[in-house]
């Protein structure tokens, strides 16, 4: 896995100098689901911090004890998130990546109030939908500003939006996945121009098959999974 993360690391700083980027700018996730927790502290030993899960009840069985042992990592969640499931996950993620939906905003606000840990924020990005293949995400920007009122309108600030998320289409043809995450990129552009109250610079955009075209397109953090710990077991 040493290697794997060198490797990683390295094709993300050459993707960054090939389009005059600063490669501090973007940082890597690693998506650990199907991973054991032996797994994950190898990569946490390897100096990787931030980690990706999109099962509630995985990322809770794994996370407690990974986060108690390590305190300078952080969980994203990048699932689809049903609203049930939204007290289970707050307590360990310090993002959710996968908000897709007005109501579900409503539902973290909620959680984030009974629950009351202290000091505790929780990071959101607006999950947008710009490929085919993927179900979930905002399809109407309306929404996205809809959300971004309500959360504005607590004055609790439980909930701190820092940008958006998307999926590019599974496919061979990059001028499709290019174009996927330029849509991102000009929503972020857009409502950031009319949002000063929040700072939505994220774009997370890009996984192992396709993290070197986000990188081209404006990514600041890529999400992989596959290149640094091998084929998912079922
Ligand atoms: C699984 C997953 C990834 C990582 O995919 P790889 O191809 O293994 O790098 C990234 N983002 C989301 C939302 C995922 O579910």
């Amino acid at each position: 896995m040493k290697e794997k993360i060198a490797f990683i690391k390295d094709e993300i700083k050459n993707a960054c100098i090939k389009c005059g980027r600063n490669e501090n700018d973007v940082t890597l996730l690693a998506v650990s689901k199907f991973h054991c927790e032996q797994e994950i502290q190898t990569a946490i030993d390897n100096s990787l911090t931030i980690f990706g899960e999109n099962r509630v009840q995985e990322a809770c069985s794994k996370f407690p004890k990974l986060l108690e042992k390590n305190p300078n990592i952080k969980l994203h969640f990048i699932g689809s998130l049903q609203r049930n499931k939204v007290k289970h996950i707050l307590p360990y993620a310090s993002c959710i990546q996968s908000l897709d939906r007005f109501e579900l905003a409503v539902e973290i606000q909620k959680k984030m109030e009974t629950l009351n840990i202290v000091g505790k924020k929780i990071e959101v990005f607006f999950e947008f939908h710009t490929g085919e293949q993927s179900k979930s995400g905002y399809t109407q920007i309306e929404e996205i500003y809809r959300t971004l009122d309500f959360i504005k309108a607590k004055k609790s600030n439980f909930i701190i939006p820092k940008g958006f998320m998307t999926m590019a289409p599974l496919t061979q043809d990059e001028t499709l996945i290019h174009k996927s995450f330029e849509t991102l990129r000009n929503i972020r552009d857009e409502i950031q121009k009319n949002e000063k109250d929040f700072s939505l610079s994220q774009l997370s955009m890009g996984m192992s098959s396709d993290y070197k075209i986000a990188i081209q397109e404006g990514s600041t953090m890529v999400r992989i999974g596959t290149s640094i710990f091998g084929e998912r077991r079922v």
